[in-house]
């Protein structure tokens, strides 16, 4: 049994150690570098005495962020990438959350590291990747570890404006990976071209099949996703054949019917996407364009590691009908429960919650958040059986698979990242000129919609919370009012701002 995901890397570097793992846009790095880079970073992670402990990995997105992934899994440490482009106080949030004593960074970018609320050591990864490897501390290490140690912290937006760390464990990627790779039938011969930032779930498909089949993934260079006709042939080029992206981006394809100008058919075969609602209008367009594609639509939460249900399209449908999210994956279960906390019947709403060894350990360093998501089983009064309330709200159609319907809080997605609106709200509310403010998600027009009380210009507002907020978080309306509408709870008026939509 296979405690650490590093010793998937191991058998596809003895199998395969001069193909190519990763490419990026500038490099690629075989199994065998990649394997021997991670093992140089992992004996000095391990030397500094860490075990069990967090790495922050702040990195511009390229093969090197994986290798130092590999690096703190090789040393039984775990992961959490820091996105370069994320604003000061967001940063210093999340650093509040870790407390961690150890960062990968480059030289070039220690510095601006170094003006956060970070006192602990770092490891330059040009110098530390070529480093001595001491094999017999990687192997101390990695029997002293168990599949159930963390392997990851990935953050997430957080209501009340400190985000949330999603701890993830080796045994749930394994086991998620393991279907990933049966169920699609994932081969060496396999290539990806990866989409997803590396703190995003989505990535996770992407990176683990990829180090356990020996397949190589290709990191498509992010300017191409606002340019279909380059994007596509950059897949041809590369000869992938297996995508998993966030439909806001099969959607951009489909928009502008990039697919007249490049013929993939014979090139891909597989259209993944989860993460958010993919539309029936556009994957119509990609079906009809590739109608040999096998396309499936992957639903879960960063919470049970990436996915937990599936719907792999195996019938037409119109532009407007939903397309199911399907039904469970092997060795999760799915129950559909009503506000008595009872299971569903018929074509009864429920919220979807997960059962299973895909779940996460709770929110790092915090008991509050975590206790209100992942709950006991209501079903299970004998035995302490924890499942995860995603909050989204679905239902069962006749072909027993589910279908999402909605949210039941203030969970929104734009344009694939999730976002908490009341992040927003926070970051608006600690300006000094406003009083009352709410955040809406104009699903139509795809906008974030802010409304306070006063005159004050988006620019203005957008510049001040632009240092607060990531910048797929900043308002693209914002409606100003005299009075912001108040319920007879004295709360504000949700249902009459969205009438002002
Ligand atoms: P994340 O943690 O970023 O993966 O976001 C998880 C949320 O995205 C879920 O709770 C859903 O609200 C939404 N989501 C994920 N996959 C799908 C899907 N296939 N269809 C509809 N919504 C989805």
């Amino acid at each position: 049994m296979k405690a650490n995901v590093t010793y998937w890397l191991d058998e596809s570097a003895g199998r395969l150690p001069d193909k190519a793992a990763f490419v990026d846009e500038e490099k690629a790095v075989t199994f065998r570098e990649l394997q021997s880079r991670a093992k140089a970073l992992a004996t000095q992670i391990i030397e500094k005495g860490l075990f069990k402990r967090p790495v922050v990995v702040y990195m511009e997105k390229g093969v090197d962020v994986l290798v130092s992934f590999m690096g703190a899994a090789y040393s039984c440490n775990f992961y959490s990438p820091i996105d370069v482009d994320m604003p000061a106080s967001r940063v210093n949030k999340i650093l509040e959350v870790l407390e961690p004593e150890l960062v990968i960074t480059t030289a070039a970018l220690k510095e601006t590291f170094e003006s956060y609320a970070y006192r602990g050591s770092f490891l330059l990864f040009e110098e530390a990747c070529h480093a001595e490897i001491r094999e017999e501390k990687i192997e101390a290490a990695r029997a002293r570890g168990i599949d159930t140690d963390l392997l990851y912290v990935l953050f997430t937006s957080g209501s009340t404006g400190v985000p949330k760390g999603v701890t993830i464990t080796h045994r749930s990627v394994i086991d998620y990976i393991d279907w990933v790779t049966e169920t699609f039938a994932i081969t060496d011969k396999d290539s990806f071209g990866n989409q997803a930032p590396f703190y995003f779930d989505n990535s996770i498909l992407d990176i683990y099949s990829t180090l356990k089949t020996g397949a190589t993934t290709y990191i498509i260079p992010k300017k191409l996703f606002a340019q279909p006709v380059p994007l596509l042939e950059y897949l041809k080029k590369k000869e992938i054949n297996t995508i998993f992206w966030v439909p806001s981006a099969l959607i951009v394809v489909a928009k502008l019917k990039a697919f007249r100008n490049v013929d993939l058919s014979g090139t891909l075969q597989r259209v993944l996407f989860c993460g958010e609602v993919m539309p029936n209008k556009q994957l119509n367009v990609w079906r009809k364009f590739l109608p040999d594609v096998l396309y499936a639509n992957l639903y879960g939460p960063t919470e049970i590691t990436d996915a937990c249900t599936y719907y792999i399209v195996n019938r037409e449908f119109a532009d407007d009908e939903p397309l199911p999210i399907g039904v469970p994956m092997a060795n999760t279960d799915i129950l559909v429960l009503n506000e008595q906390n009872e299971p569903v019947s018929g074509e009864e709403i429920g919220e979807l919650c997960v059962r299973g060894t895909s779940l996460s350990m709770g929110y790092y360093n915090n008991p509050e958040k975590t206790k209100e998501a992942f709950v006991q089983n209501p079903l299970n009064p004998f035995v302490p059986e924890v499942i995860y309330r995603t909050g989204d709200l679905v239902k069962y159609n006749e072909y027993g698979e589910i279908l999402y319907l909605s949210r039941k809080d203030f969970q929104i997605k734009h344009m694939g990242h999730r976002i908490e609106l009341g992040e927003i709200e926070t970051a608006v509310s600690s300006l000094e000129e406003i009083s009352l403010c709410c955040c809406l998600y104009d699903e139509k027009r795809q906008k974030i919609v802010l409304f306070l009380e006063g005159e004050l210009e988006k620019s203005y507002i957008n510049q001040r919370i632009s240092g607060l907020v990531p910048e797929y978080m900043l308002p693209g309306k914002v409606i100003s009012l005299e009075k912001m509408p108040i319920n007879a709870n004295g709360k504000i008026d949700r249902v009459k701002l969205k009438e002002l939509l």
